[in-house]
Order: C-alpha cells, then sequence, then structure tokens
C-alpha cells in the first residue's frame, strides 16, 4: 500500500505555528495548576494525593512530547533559506536518536552518501529527521532496526527512513499527517503534521508505504536546483 502525501488545507502555515503551540500548551499547563492547587488542601487523600501526582506528570510530559515534536529546532528567526549540510545533518540526529533507541532495544543503521546539500532552513530540516526518526523508533516496542538511507538519485536527494515495527493498515496510513491523529498514549498526532508542512515547503514529497506488523518505510525526496543551468545562465 503506497500513497503519496499531498499538501492539505488542514495544515497549518508555519507561520501559525507559534500560535497553535501556544493553544497546546495551555491544556497541560491549567490542569496541572488545577492538580498542584488541590494538593495544597490538607484534606486530600494519600490516593488522590498519587493520582494528582500522577496526572500531573502525565500533562508535563505530554507538553514535553509537544516541544520536541514541534520546535525542538526551532529558531527564533523567520524561515530561512540557506544551504543544508544534509549528510551531517541526517549523522547529527541520526546520533541524537541513538540513545533513545538503544533504551528500546533499537539498534540504527544507517548508509549515508558524503556531500549532499539542499536550501533551506536547516532547523527546520532537522525538526523532520527528527519526527520520522523518533516515530520509527516508536514503532519498535519489541525492539528491531532503524534504517536511514540518504543518497543521490536523478537530480534528487532521496532519504528513507524504515522500521522494522507495527505497520499500518490502509485505513491508519489515509489518516497520516492529519492534526492530533495519535495512537500513542502520550502522543501528540502533530509530529507528521510539522513534518509534511516543512518538507512540501521545501518541494518535497513524501511517500508512505507500510504493511500491518511488517514495518513502514517513509520516502522523502527534495529535487536539487539546476547547478549547471545557473553557471551558464547570462550574466544580469
Ligand atoms: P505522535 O508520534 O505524537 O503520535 P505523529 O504525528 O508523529 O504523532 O504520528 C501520528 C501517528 O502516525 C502515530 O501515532 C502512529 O499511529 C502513526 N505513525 C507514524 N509513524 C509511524 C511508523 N513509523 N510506524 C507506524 N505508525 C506510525
Ligand atoms: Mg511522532
Amino acid at each position: 500500500m503506497r500513497v503519496e502525501v499531498q499538501q492539505s488545507e488542514k495544515l497549518y502555515v508555519l507561520g501559525e505555528l507559534a500560535a497553535a503551540i501556544a493553544h497546546e500548551m495551555r491544556n497541560p499547563m491549567t490542569v496541572v495548576r488545577g492538580f498542584l492547587q488541590l494538593l495544597q488542601e490538607q484534606s486530600v487523600s494519600p490516593e488522590k494525593q498519587k493520582m494528582f501526582l500522577e496526572l500531573s506528570i502525565e500533562e508535563l510530559d505530554r507538553s514535553e512530547a509537544i516541544i520536541s515534536d514541534y520546535l525542538a529546532y526551532a529558531k527564533p528567526q523567520i524561515d530561512k533559506h540557506e544551504g543544508i549540510e544534509v549528510s551531517e545533518r541526517v549523522r547529527s540526529v541520526a546520533g541524537v536518536v541513538t540513545s533513545y533507541a538503544t533504551l528500546r532495544s533499537v539498534t540504527v543503521e544507517s548508509q549515508i552518501e558524503d556531500g549532499l546539500e539542499l536550501t533551506g532552513d536547516p532547523e527546520k530540516f532537522s525538526q523532520v529527521l527528527m519526527n520520522l526518526f523518533k516515530n520509527g523508533i516508536e514503532a519498535m516496542p519489541q525492539g528491531g532496526t532503524l534504517h536511514i538511507h540518504a543518497y543521490k538519485r536523478a537530480r534528487q536527494i532521496h532519504i528513507d527512513v524504515s522500521d522494522t515495527g507495527v505497520g499500518m493498515t490502509p485505513a491508519e496510513l489515509a489518516r497520516l499527517g492529519n492534526p492530533y491523529y495519535s495512537t500513542k498514549e502520550t502522543g501528540t498526532g502533530l509530529g507528521l503534521m510539522v513534518t509534511y508542512q516543512i518538507v512540501h515547503s521545501m518541494s518535497g514529497h513524501i511517500q508512505v508505504k507500510s504493511e500491518k506488523g511488517k514495518g513502514t518505510q517513509f520516502a522523502l525526496s527534495f529535487p536539487l536546483p539546476d547547478k549547471h543551468h545557473e553557471k551558464n545562465a547570462p550574466p544580469k
């Protein structure tokens, strides 16, 4: 089962992200504040205290997840348009998730061509990688292998991220990228929405192949600027 992910009206434009994050963070903060206030009261039973603390921790984890899906790499500037050293970025984000993978008995195997470059916002590009790598790892609760393959072919840069995890049914696959769609207990359902948006803003494409119980592959492709054409352009 393959789907080509289209740019969707459901997606927020990047500029509206800040408002969306503020909205998302307010809920957990309100909830935690409420529990802390209840804990201040003398009459709360030890069982209730325990429950309030557990729920507060859950809410704080949720806020942490929102930050990491949306903002792990965000910088407070407007969108940058500069050289992205793709090979270095892929290597470095793969390095960052390795301890997360090891904790879950997941092996990270990467094959990364040297010298790959694109144009765009390097931090946003790292956010894309982070969200895809994390999802891959989280799809393997029993352990497995996360494969990362980055290469150039036919004037395009390809980044394939595949896992040997739980996979998805065609119906689940069709819901990917919808805001708040998550099958995880403390999931945000925002990671892929952000990912698709950034990839499309870079004129890239995402193709997802998945088989329930077998695993999933996210295949990203980005067109390379026509360097030859630029060089031979007449002087202005
Ligand atoms: P979250 O990770 O917070 O749930 P995402 O937007 O990153 O939100 O992902 C949305 C949903 O898509 C996940 O909850 C999961 O059901 C599904 N998904 C994403 N990546 C994978 C994957 N590699 N394998 C299986 N399911 C996936
Ligand atoms: Mg995610």
